[in-house]
C-alpha cells in the first residue's frame, strides 16, 4: 500500500511540477524572470544560510497556544547548540536574526533568553547576527510608534550583547513595512517578501529551508537546475532551528557544497 502511495505521489508530482515540490517548481519559474533592483552576482553561484531565532517567543501561539509555544521552543533550543557549533567549527557563513527580547535577562531564563554559551557562539566570526524585531511582532500590523519601539528596543538590545549594530533584519513572518523606520535605526539589508524586490536594501526571498518542502534530493536538482538557467545567483535559503537537527543539516549543507556552490554571509556579498 504505501509502495502504490509513493508511486501516485511520484507521478503527481511529475505531472504538476516536473518532479519537483510544488513550493520549488514556483521558485523556478520566478529564477527564470529578471526584473527588480538586485543584482545577482556574475558567473557564481552562491547561497545565502539564514535563520530566524526567537525560540517560540512571540510566534502566533504565544498569545493564543503556550504549550505549542513552548513546544516550539525547546526543540529549536536543542537544535541551536549542535547547528550553530557545526557551522562555527567547520567555518561555514550563515546569517541569524535574533529577537532582541531574548538578548534581555528574564525570568523564564531557560527558554526565551539566551545563555552566555549561546551569546559566545553567535559571536563566531564566520556568523552576520542580525535583527528579528523586538518582539517578534509583524510590521504589517503594528502603528509607526510600535515601530520605532521594536527597532529602538531591539537595537538598544543588540548593541548591548554584541558591541555593534545590527545590519542585516528579517522581518517577522516576512511581514516587511515601515521601512523607513528600519533604515533610521542602521539597519542596511533585510529580506524581501517576493523574489523580485524593487528596494536596493531587499534581498530576494528565497526559498523556506526546511527538509519537509526542500530535501535532499530537491534541493540538489534546484541547485543544478538554477545552474543551468542563469550565469550567476544568489540564494537566500531561510529557516529556523525547530526544522531539522544537526545531522539533517549538515547533510544538507554538504549537497550544497558538493553540486559547486560557495556559502556566504549577506554582508559579505553585499559588502556593506
Ligand atoms: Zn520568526
Amino acid at each position: 500500500m504505501r509502495y502504490i502511495l509513493d508511486n501516485l505521489r511520484r507521478i503527481k508530482r511529475m505531472l504538476l511540477s516536473g518532479g519537483f515540490a510544488e513550493t520549488v517548481y514556483l521558485f523556478l519559474k520566478e529564477v527564470e524572470k529578471e526584473g527588480g533592483a538586485f543584482r545577482h552576482p556574475d558567473n557564481k553561484y552562491l547561497v545565502n544560510l539564514s535563520f530566524d531565532f526567537e525560540l517560540g517567543y512571540g510566534t502566533t501561539f504565544w498569545y493564543g497556544n503556550t504549550e505549542k509555544a513552548l513546544v516550539y521552543g525547546r526543540a529549536a533550543r536543542r537544535n541551536f547548540v549542535p547547528i550553530a557549533r557545526y557551522l562555527k567549527e567547520s567555518n561555514t557563513p550563515a546569517n541569524i536574526q535574533v529577537v532582541g527580547r531574548l538578548l534581555e535577562p528574564s525570568e523564564d531564563r531557560e527558554l526565551f533568553h539566551l545563555t552566555d554559551e549561546d551569546l559566545e557562539l553567535l559571536k563566531s566570526p564566520n556568523f552576520e547576527i542580525g535583527l528579528h524585531g523586538y518582539s517578534h511582532k509583524h510590521f504589517t500590523e503594528i502603528s509607526r510608534e510600535e515601530a520605532e519601539y521594536e527597532m529602538k528596543t531591539a537595537v538598544k538590545n543588540f548593541e548591548n550583547s554584541f558591541f555593534r549594530q545590527p545590519e542585516f533584519m528579517a522581518f517577522p513572518k516576512n511581514r516587511v513595512a515601515h521601512r523607513d523606520i528600519v533604515r533610521k535605526y542602521g539597519i542596511k539589508c533585510w529580506r524581501a517578501d517576493n523574489q523580485h524586490p524593487s528596494d536596493e536594501s531587499e534581498i530576494p526571498l528565497g526559498h523556506w529551508f526546511a527538509p519537509g518542502v526542500l530535501g535532499r534530493s530537491d534541493l540538489k536538482r534546484l541547485l543544478d537546475t538554477i545552474k543551468i538557467k542563469r550565469a550567476g545567483y544568489f540564494l537566500h535559503l531561510w529557516g529556523h532551528f525547530t526544522e531539522m537537527d544537526v545531522d539533517t543539516f549538515r547533510t544538507l549543507v554538504e549537497t550544497i557544497k558538493n553540486a559547486g556552490w560557495q556559502l556566504t554571509t549577506v554582508k559579505n556579498f553585499r559588502n556593506y
